[in-house]
């Protein structure tokens, strides 16, 4: 094993969108920025490859609401910088039964935040899409004006980009097998030969002052094996669905219209997102999977399909064929029993040398701008302004093995066992 010899001041590990974006703050910082990745640049053996994500200001938690709105703006500098857009604008619209704890905490929230919003009986909403979305009588809608699709494999490219082009180090092929506290203070990162294949650079070692792990899937296993910590993030396989918009609605269920990004409250949770990358097809998809390990991954089987047929049916009035997906796609979650995120200092030998960003619930792409700044103030400052920690910290799985109590919660299970 060679020393490179090489000395960073904030070494990130994992080029999914977190670490991309991390690598991307601290390098624009001038702080000397190494990313690792262990597969190809832009793999789709993660989280972050594909076509499109949501992004939304409507949470039940209220703590998510800033990240959300920083992102907003972070997701625009970083548009003018590199010279294209890879987030599209579009309003969304959160549907549910009107007992739905979760939407009303939704809606409380739009109002404590002052979020352009619109509360919708089933007449309303019918009147609101001209029939292209209709709920049933003893539902509601929540219509905000602050939703909108980020296309995922290209800001991931975007990030990276920027942090090469602010003087970062980019190397793929680099499996982290070891992170090791070093006496005077930073880390020794350790990268293999690599034993996923596609792989020509014989591993090497690095010293960071700091470092970032943003591992994704793999984040329970990478932190098991460098610190014994347990962190209970769930990796689950998850899949995409996209179904056809009947002969004659196409432009009805397009973006640029005002047909927006949607969530529906309920079991299963349902989301999806205008027509935009492939023509004539809508995703409509459930938020969940099963458990796998990142490394053994089953391909499928596919979620039952189902509550997705019969949720389309009844929503889009029979102008969406529910007859069954004509595209798929396979993807990983990395769930926390509270589905919060994991923004904190490993703590224990590392200190405050180690930081974890993970546990992203399916839910953190549209907030990676933010969580990206959040992790490079804490590598390099040991604080993070502007977000309360407290909700992310590793420690609450020590209080309660569920994490953050979330009493408005309606009993949800996005772990699919069987
Ligand atoms: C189907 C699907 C739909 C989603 N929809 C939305 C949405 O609409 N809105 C939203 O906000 N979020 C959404 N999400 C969630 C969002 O995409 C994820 O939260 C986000 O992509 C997580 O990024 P990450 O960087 O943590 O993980 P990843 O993208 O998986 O990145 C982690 C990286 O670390 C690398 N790595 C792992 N171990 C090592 C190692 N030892 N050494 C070096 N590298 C390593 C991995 O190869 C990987 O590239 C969705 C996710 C999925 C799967």
């Amino acid at each position: 094993m060679e020393y490179s010899g090489e000395e960073f001041d904030v070494i990130v590990i994992g080029a999914g969108v977190m670490g991309s974006s991390a690598a991307y703050q601290a390098a624009k910082r001038g702080h000397r920025t190494l990313l690792l990745e262990q597969f190809d640049f832009l793999h789709h053996r993660g989280s972050s490859h594909g076509e499109s994500r949501t992004i939304r200001a409507t949470y039940p938690e209220d703590y998510y609401t800033d990240l959300v709105l920083e992102s907003y703006a972070l997701w625009e500098r970083a548009e003018s910088e590199i010279g294209y857009k890879v987030c599209f604008k579009a309003h969304q619209f959160d549907m549910g039964p009107a007992h739905s704890k979760s939407l009303r905490a939704v809606i409380a929230s739009c109002r404590k935040n002052s979020l352009p919003h619109k509360a919708l009986d089933a007449q309303q909403v019918a009147r609101q899409f001209s029939g292209r979305i209709r709920i049933p009588e003893d539902w509601v809608g929540v219509y905000c004006e602050m939703g909108g699709v980020i296309k995922p494999t290209k800001a991931v490219s975007m990030f990276q980009t920027l942090a090469l082009q602010n003087g970062a180090v980019l190397r793929d092929n680099s499996e982290v097998t070891e992170i090791k506290s070093l006496k005077n203070g930073g880390v020794l990162v350790t990268t293999g030969r690599g034993s996923h294949g596609n792989n020509d650079n014989n591993g090497g070692q690095f010293r960071g002052k700091k470092c970032v792990v943003t591992v994704g899937a793999w984040t329970r296993k990478l932190v098991k094996a460098v610190s014994g910590v347990e962190l209970p993030i769930q990796p689950l396989e998850t899949t995409v669905c996209y179904w056809r918009i009947k002969e004659g609605h196409v432009p009805d269920y397009a973006i640029g219209g005002d047909f927006p990004t949607f969530a529906s409250y309920g079991e299963p949770y349902i989301y999806g997102t205008p027509s935009l990358e492939y023509p004539g097809l809508i995703k409509v998809a459930v938020h969940g999977g099963y458990p796998c390990d990142p490394d053994e991954r089953p391909w499928g089987p596919g979620m039952s399909l189902e509550a997705m047929k019969e949720w389309i049916e009844g929503r889009f009035s029979g102008r969406v064929d529910s007859g069954g997906p004509v595209a798929t796609q396979l993807c990983m979650y990395s769930m926390t029993p509270d589905e919060d995120f994991v923004l904190d200092f490993l703590g224990g030998e590392f200190g405050k040398d180690v930081v974890v960003g993970g546990g992203f619930s399916g839910h953190g792409f549209k907030m990676a701008p933010a969580v990206g700044r959040v992790l490079a103030d804490l590598a390099l400052t040991g604080e993070a302004k502007g977000v309360d920690l407290k909700y992310f910290r590793i420690g609450r799985f020590e209080e309660n093995p569920k994490g953050n109590v979330k009493d408005y919660e309606d009993q949800v299970n996005h772990f699919f066992n069987d």
